[in-house]
C-alpha cells in the first residue's frame, strides 16, 4: 500500500487504548522544557518502562536479592527459581524453549558472543566445538542496512579468521536488494546475519528467501530482532533461523539485559565466549570443562533483577497482544508518513508503504540540518533521534549526512504524531 498525501488526514482507529497505556508509564507524567508535555518518539533508541516492569525489579531487590545458581540458602533458591521462571516467560514470548535462551547485556553483546564463539571454534580443543569453525576461504554475509552492532563484530571476525565479508545492498527506495542473493550467499558462506527491521529505514526485509538460501548452502543464519521483537509477533519456530538476538531495554524492559536465542543443537556445538564462574562443569588446575547451554554462555553472577524485569515486560506486551502492538504502530506509521510527506521539503529516507516497514521514520528537511531539526523539536518537548543512528553505511548510501528519526511504541498516539508534524513545520518557519 502506497501512502499518499491525500490520505494525510485519515486516522484509522488505534488498536491500543493510548490513555490507559500512558497511565502505566510514570515518566510520561513528567514535563520537559518549561512545562511541555513529553512527546517521546525515541523508543527505537530505548523504550520507557511501565510501572509493572519497575515493580518487578523492585520486588526482586526488596524480597529476594541473592545470586542465582549459587548457595543453598532460602534467598538463593528463590532467586534461582525467579530467574529460571523469567527465562521460561521470555522463551515463550518468542516461541522458544528455556534452554535456548541465553542472557547477555544487550543485542550488541549477544552478537559479539556468537561472532567470538565462531572465531574460537577453529582452535577449540573439543572436537564438537570445531564443527562451525570459520577460516580463510569462508564467507560471512551481512546487509548494507545493518546497525553497527550487526556489522562491526563480523568485520572483526573476518579480520581474526581470514574469512571474507560480503553484503546484500539496498535499493533506491530503501529495500534490501535480493537480486544477487544466490551469488552473495553461496557454497563458501558460513554465516548470514540480517536485521528483521531496520532501525533507520523502518524496512522489514523478506527473511524467508534469505534464510532458505542460507540453509540451502549449509550456512547458519542470525536475525537481529532488536527492532522487531519489541514491535511485532516473532516466533522462532516459524522464523526458522539459527539465532535471534534482541535487547530488553527496547521492549519496555530494563537496560543491562539482552537475549541470544539459539537452536539447541547449534548452541550445544559452540565454544564459550566469556569464561569464569557458573559456566563450568569441572575445574582443575590443568584445565576445565564447560556446562551445557545456556549456562555455558552465562559466566559470572547474572543480571537477575533485569531478567525478571524483562519477563514482566514480556507479560505486559503479551497482555496488550503483539498483533495489536503491530497494528497500532502500522496505523500510526501510515498516518505519520502521509503527514510528513505532505510537508514541502520533507523527504522520508526509507520505504513509504506500511506493509514492508515498521514505525521507524527517518527524514530530512530541505535546508535544515537534522541536528537543528532535533533541537527545535526538543525545545517543544519532542524527543527524537538525530544522526547516523549507528548505521553509517545507510546514510552514506542515501547521500545524506544524517537524518531525524521518530519511532513509535505502545503509548504513542495521533497527538504525538501531530506534535511532530507541527514541530517540523515550526522548524521550517524558524529557519526559513
Ligand atoms: N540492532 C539494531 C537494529 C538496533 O537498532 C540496535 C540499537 O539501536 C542494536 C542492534 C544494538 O542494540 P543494543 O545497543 O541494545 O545492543
Amino acid at each position: 500500500m502506497t501512502v499518499t498525501a491525500s490520505r494525510a488526514t485519515e486516522r484509522a482507529p488505534l488498536p491500543l487504548d493510548v490513555e490507559a497505556v500512558r497511565a502505566d508509564f510514570p515518566i510520561l507524567g513528567r514535563t520537559v522544557r518549561d512545562g511541555k508535555r513529553l512527546v517521546y518518539l525515541d523508543s527505537g533508541a530505548t523504550s520507557q518502562k511501565p510501572r509493572q516492569v519497575l515493580d518487578a525489579e523492585r520486588w526482586f531487590y526488596e524480597n529476594v536479592n541473592a545470586a542465582p545458581h549459587r548457595g543453598a540458602h532460602a534467598l538463593a533458591e528463590e532467586a534461582t527459581e525467579a530467574y529460571e521462571a523469567a527465562r521460561a516467560t521470555i522463551a515463550s514470548f518468542i516461541g522458544g524453549q528455556p534452554d535456548e535462551v541465553v542472557f547477555t547485556r544487550n543485542t550488541t553483546e549477544a552478537i559479539n558472543l556468537v561472532a567470538y564463539s565462531f572465531s574460537n571454534a577453529a582452535t577449540a580443543k573439543e572436537p564438537d566445538f570445531r564443527r562451525y569453525a570459520v577460516g580463510q576461504g569462508d564467507e560471512i554475509v551481512v546487509t548494507e542496512m545493518e546497525h553497527h552492532a550487526n556489522l562491526v563484530p563480523w568485520q572483526q571476525l573476518c579480520e581474526r579468521t581470514g574469512a571474507t565479508l560480503r553484503w546484500l545492498g539496498l535499493t533506491d527506495d530503501g529495500r534490501l536488494d535480493l537480486s544477487d542473493l544466490d551469488t552473495v550467499v553461496n557454497e563458501r558462506t558460513k554465516f548470514v546475519t540480517v536485521t528483521q527491521q531496520s532501525n533507520i529505514l523502518g524496512t522489514m526485509p523478506p527473511l524467508e528467501p534469505i534464510i532458505a538460501r542460507a540453509h540451502e548452502v549449509g550456512a547458519l543464519v542470525m536475525v537481529d530482532g532488536a527492532q522487531s521483537v519489541p514491535h511485532q509477533p516473532v516466533d522462532v519456530a516459524a522464523l526458522d533461523a539459527d539465532f535471534l538476538v534482541f535487547s530488553g531495554h527496547k521492549m519496555l524492559g530494563p537496560t543491562g539485559v539482552g537475549v541470544l536465542w539459539g537452536r539447541s543443537e547449534v548452541l550445544a556445538a559452540m565454544p564459550p565466549f566469556l569464561t569464569g564462574g557458573s559456566m563450568i562443569e569441572v575445574v582443575r588446575m590443568e584445565g576445565s570443562t564447560f556446562a551445557p547451554p545456556p549456562q555455558r554462555f552465562e559466566a559470572g553472577v547474572p543480571m537477575t533483577a533485569q531478567v525478571i524485569g524483562l519477563a514482566a515486560a514480556c507479560d505486559y506486551l503479551t497482555g496488550l497482544g503483539m498483533q495489536h502492538v503491530l497494528a497500532h504502530e502500522e496505523a500510526l506509521t501510515e498516518y505519520a508518513l502521509a503527514q510528513l510527506q505532505a510537508i514541502p521539503g520533507v523527504t522520508v529516507i526509507g520505504p513509504v508503504d506500511t506493509v514492508a516497514r515498521g514505525g521507524a521514520i527517518s527524514f530530512t528537511v530541505e535546508g535544515i540540518h537534522p541536528h537543528d531539526v532535533g533541537q527545535v523539536l526538543d525545545d517543544q518537548g519532542i524527543a527524537v533521534r538525530v544522526g547516523h543512528h549507528c548505521a553509517w553505511p545507510v546514510v552514506r548510501r542515501y547521500g545524506v549526512p544524517a537524518t531525524t528519526r521518530a519511532t513509535f511504541y505502545v503509548h504513542t498516539g495521533y497527538d504525538d504524531v501531530d506534535a511532530l508534524v507541527e514541530g517540523v513545520r515550526h522548524a521550517q518557519r524558524f529557519f526559513g
